[in-house]
């Protein structure tokens, strides 16, 4: 079936004129229609448009073979979490402030998704403006779990993951700040990965927390994941914080060979309150990857049990100056008031929902004159502690392996009650958004009843890409977890 090729089978197809673009676009489409009824990824679609352009790749595939050569992903529809612009497309990141929105551009990544040949289809679900690790914050109706429709396809880029899962699309572009791809490609059983802060270009992402933001793919396997960062990845003027570092081939030809590299396994993550079935499957992988060469040893981050408490106070200081835009007057719903300040209030009581009020309240309390020092500066500092930990541990390893998550996906309102609760769900990913290091989740098991994908989580010195690409390929050459489909 068209709708399940990778991308790197449907870009192969395309350019080998097995499949014809609009072949592969209308099979997105139909299984859109077939199955989003029951997931609720896609907020958007403009179908005119995806035909118009598969058309277009048609074309360039037909009558421009040269310039056909140079566009890897030529024909491959891509969906779009709706956190980034997208040029003549609503851009609402899940929020009612957002409401009519329409961006007049396209951020760096889409604009070298389209130059690589691919599609950038629909706006996809998630967590209002990425806050939240569940889906069920989005101001829509929130994104479900395709195995098993009462539980959360894990957040923010709940909509992405599912896409994915459910085969709607070959891949999806998300963007993490604490997890939001990894946590729900886990959860989903799809492969997401993470890449170094400042690999890609934040121009046209919406920000939250700017020094945590990355855009990085939701796909079948990591080959696909390869294909794609070296698609979106490599500086850019419009991003000041994007690095000059070159796309790196290799993401393009992955090497299973992992004799001889040395694997961490951090000892503060083997929490007594873990899940049985997670230690379980992240055993069984160690011994999987330790028969094919690898040699575990054990390394430290002992700094990990202040994570979340630094991410939190760090990441809503910088969202409470990021979303100050959102004013009722320079961007966002309006509500009128009879003078700025009412009109301003108004505004983002009736644009933003709870649990991202919650967060400006907290950044704002956080940054405030007499606390600052107390939260702010200080959690600046433990972070500069927890990105000293990964240094050390990868000073005498290549990669360190954990669960991507504590549990598998939760129920449906299980947590949205407790924030605390819902916080403790990214306990494994928060700590390289907080380093800036890389990082992938790929499918690693499943539990008995019902049947719930698991993730391992690999992650990877800053800028090695290609060492955690690598060993999730060697991973899933050695297992079959990534081929397995929900039924829906
Ligand atoms: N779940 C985390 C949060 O709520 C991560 C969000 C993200 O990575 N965008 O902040």
């Amino acid at each position: 079936m068209a709708f399940d090729l990778t991308v790197k089978e449907a870009a192969g197809r395309v350019r080998d004129g097995s499949i014809s673009s609009t072949e592969l676009t209308r099979a997105c489409i139909e299984r859109i229609r077939e199955v989003d009824g029951k997931v609720h990824a896609v907020l958007e679609l403009d179908e005119d448009e995806a035909f118009a352009m598969a058309a277009e790749a048609d074309r360039i595939r037909s009558e421009e073979p040269e310039r056909a050569a140079q566009m890897p992903l030529l024909g491959v529809p891509i969906g779009i979490k709706d956190l980034l612009a997208v040029r003549g497309h609503s851009l609402r990141c899940a929020s009612r402030m957002l409401g009519n929105f329409n961006s007049p551009y396209d951020g760096t990544a889409i604009a070298r998704l389209r130059k690589a040949g691919a599609i950038p289809l629909a706006r996809l679900n998630m967590d209002e403006f990425a806050m939240g690790s569940s889906n069920e914050n989005s101001a829509f109706k929130p994104s479900l779990n395709p195995w098993d429709l009462e539980r959360v396809p894990g957040g923010s880029s709940g909509g992405s993951a599912a896409a994915v899962a459910a085969r709607e699309f070959p891949a999806t572009l998300g963007t993490d700040t604490g997890g939001s791809i990894r946590q729900p490609a886990a959860f989903c059983g799809c492969t997401g990965l993470k890449p170094t802060y400042g690999r890609v270009s934040r121009y046209g992402l919406v920000a939250f927390a700017s020094s945590f933001d990355q855009i990085g793919p939701l796909t079948r396997n990591a080959e696909d994941a390869g294909l794609i960062l070296h698609a979106i990845a490599g500086h850019d003027p419009m991003d000041s914080t994007s690095v000059p570092k070159p796309v790196d081939d290799a993401w393009l030809n992955l090497n299973p060979e992992i004799k001889g590299m040395k694997i961490g396994i951090p000892m503060e993550y083997r929490r007594p309150e873990l899940d049985p079935v997670i230690t379980a499957a992240w055993d069984e992988a160690l011994k999987k990857l330790s028969s094919a060469g690898a040699e575990i040893v054990e390394v430290s981050l002992p700094h990990t049990e202040y994570a979340i408490a630094t991410y939190y106070i760090l990441t809503t200081a910088e969202a409470s100056s990021n979303l100050a835009r959102f004013d009722g007057i320079r961007y966002g719903l309006r509500v009128d008031g009879n003078d700025p300040y009412t009109l301003n209030s108004r505004s983002r009581e009736a644009g933003f929902g709870p649990e991202v009020k919650r967060r400006i309240i907290l950044g704002t309390y956080v940054l405030s004159s007499g606390y600052c020092d107390a939260y702010y500066i200080k959690a600046q500092k433990v972070r500069t502690l927890i990105r000293q930990d990964f240094e050390r541990a990868f000073g005498s390893v290549d990669a360190i392996i954990t669960p991507t998550t504590p549990t598998p996906a939760f129920r449906i309102g299980q947590k949205s009650k407790d924030p605390l609760e819902m916080y403790l769900s990214d306990i494994f990913t928060i700590s390289s958004n907080l380093a800036g290091n890389c990082g992938i989740s790929v499918p690693c098991g499943f539990t008995d009843n019902p049947r719930l994908p698991l993730g391992l989580q690999v992650i990877g010195p800053a800028f090695r890409e290609d060492t955690v690409l690598n060993i999730a390929h060697a991973y899933q050459q050695m297992t079959d977890w990534h081929l397995q489909f929900p039924e829906l």
